[in-house]
């Protein structure tokens, strides 16, 4: 049996990752989501389980002395985390699994999966970014100013990424993804 693919859905914050990711799963129901772990506190609405393994510190210092997450990351004073053995059997059973991460994130899982398909969503311009960082509503002033620095670096890490989806708009982002899947599918050198 042929290994799933793993895709990798990075890019700057507030660009619409989850939103797209959301939509992508509805439109491909066999695609199989990583839920993270974090030490953030849940929004409301939120989860446990579905959105995210909510952690505390200390369990999630214990994932990482465990070797139990696949790659990790602090992003703006939490730590977030793939737990890797659901990544590992998913593959093993021939499924795709799409890990919707940041970007020091999605470079560790490079190094460790070269083989996988990375994907960069856009915004379709700074601006537009901030806007829909702030349009959230979630979060204070300080915490937006920080995530506007934080994705002005971001969008340098581009370059080590297979494809770049601009999300101007979410079905048409989606459709490109699909796309990209589909051709990761067709590749020669896959089979
Ligand atoms: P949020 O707090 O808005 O849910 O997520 C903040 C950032 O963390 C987003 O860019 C999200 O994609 C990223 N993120 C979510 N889960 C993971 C993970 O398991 N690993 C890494 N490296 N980043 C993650």
């Amino acid at each position: 049996m042929n290994r799933g693919l793993l895709i990798v859905l990075s890019g700057p914050s507030g660009v619409g990752k989850g939103t797209v990711c959301a939509s992508l799963r509805h439109r491909m129901p066999e695609l199989v989501y990583s839920v993270s772990a974090t030490t953030r506190s849940p929004r409301q609405g939120e989860i446990n389980g579905i959105n995210y393994f909510f952690k505390s510190q200390e369990q999630f210092q214990d994932m990482i002395a465990n070797d139990a997450l696949l790659e990790w990351a602090e992003y703006v004073g939490n730590y977030y985390g793939t737990p890797r053995d659901f990544v590992d059997r998913t593959l093993a059973s021939g499924k795709d699994i799409i890990l919707e991460i940041e970007v020091q994130g999605a470079l560790k899982v490079k190094q460790k999966f070269p083989e996988g398909v990375f994907v960069f969503l856009m915004p379709p311009s700074l601006d537009e970014l901030k806007s829909r960082i702030t349009g959230r509503g979630t979060e204070n002033a300080d915490v937006i100013d920080h995530r506007m620095t934080v994705a002005v670096e971001e969008m340098n890490l581009l370059q080590h990424y297979d494809y770049a989806v601009v999300n101007d708009e979410i079905d048409a982002a989606c459709q490109r993804i699909q796309s990209i899947i589909t051709a990761e599918h067709c590749r020669a050198d896959r089979l």
